[in-house]
């Protein structure tokens, strides 16, 4: 764990090593499967928590699907191994995911469920200019990256006219700051940028030029979007990490 730092600019929450660079970490097999051992990353992604992965990213794509009626393509930006890609391919959309993890994405495309799975870092030259999107989705990837303006700003270039970025975050300040203060849950992991709903309105404002944002909390939108929440999304992003949605035409 490093320092957090904030921006007297912008008031963006950072975490930064003793250097002052961001924290990094790499997505490597061992990222995906921790198994108790310290550092960040999951306990095991692909093993145990595959089953509620699954289950809560087809409430995702059915969310996806209700706010963006008629979507065909649809790009996941920072796919992991592939489960949103799967549901939304299933439902019927063509479907693909980008990840800049070898070991996610060797492990998506080894799980065939219908989508497609390019390794690339977020912000990679060859895809620029490539607009043919009608959804980006960014589930739980932003606060990884090193420049979530730049990042926005290609992922808007990736999107079609008319088209919408539906991005998904922790929201930080809130009640588990609260209670847990430097035990923060997120505080020991591989997220460079902490967001509030207001930071990341401006984020997306500076990234994007567009002022239609919506943010809101995750729960309350996909409630909202008549899709019904399994426990295991609940309890994911209320007990353990409260989080917010936010759609945005770029
Ligand atoms: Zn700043």
């Amino acid at each position: 764990m490093g320092t957090v730092v904030r921006c007297h600019g912008c008031s963006l929450v950072s975490m930064v090593e003793h250097t002052g660079e961001l924290v990094r970490c790499s997505y490597d097999e061992d990222y995906y499967r921790r198994a108790g051992a310290p550092g960040p990353g999951y306990r095991d992604y692909f093993g145990a928590e595959a089953a509620p992965r699954s289950e809560i990213s087809s409430a995702l794509a059915d969310m996806v699907l209700s706010l963006t009626l008629g979507a065909r393509r649809v790009l996941d930006l920072g796919c992991g191994g592939g489960f949103l890609v799967n549901a939304l391919a299933e439902r019927g959309v063509d479907a693909t995911g980008l990840d800049g993890s070898d070991h996610a994405i060797e492990r998506a495309r080894a799980n065939t469920g219908g989508g497609q799975f390019t390794r690339a870092d977020i912000g990679a030259s060859g895809l620029v200019g490539e607009a043919v999107f009608d959804v980006v989705t960014m589930i739980d990837v932003i606060e990884h990256l090193p420049d979530p303006v730049e990042a926005l700003r290609w992922a808007a270039g990736l999107t079609a006219p008319g088209g919408a970025i539906v991005l998904l975050t922790p929201r930080y300040g809130g009640r588990l700051l609260a209670e847990q203060g430097a035990a923060y849950v997120h505080f020991n992991s591989d997220h460079m940028y902490y967001f509030t709903e207001d930071t990341l309105r401006t984020t997306i404002t500076r990234a994007t030029g567009s002022d239609m944002v919506e943010i809101e909390d995750v729960l309350a939108f996909v409630c909202k979007q008549g899709v019904s929440i399994p426990d295991s999304m609940a309890r994911k992003y209320s007990m353990e990490r409260e989080s917010m949605l936010a759609v945005l035409s770029p």
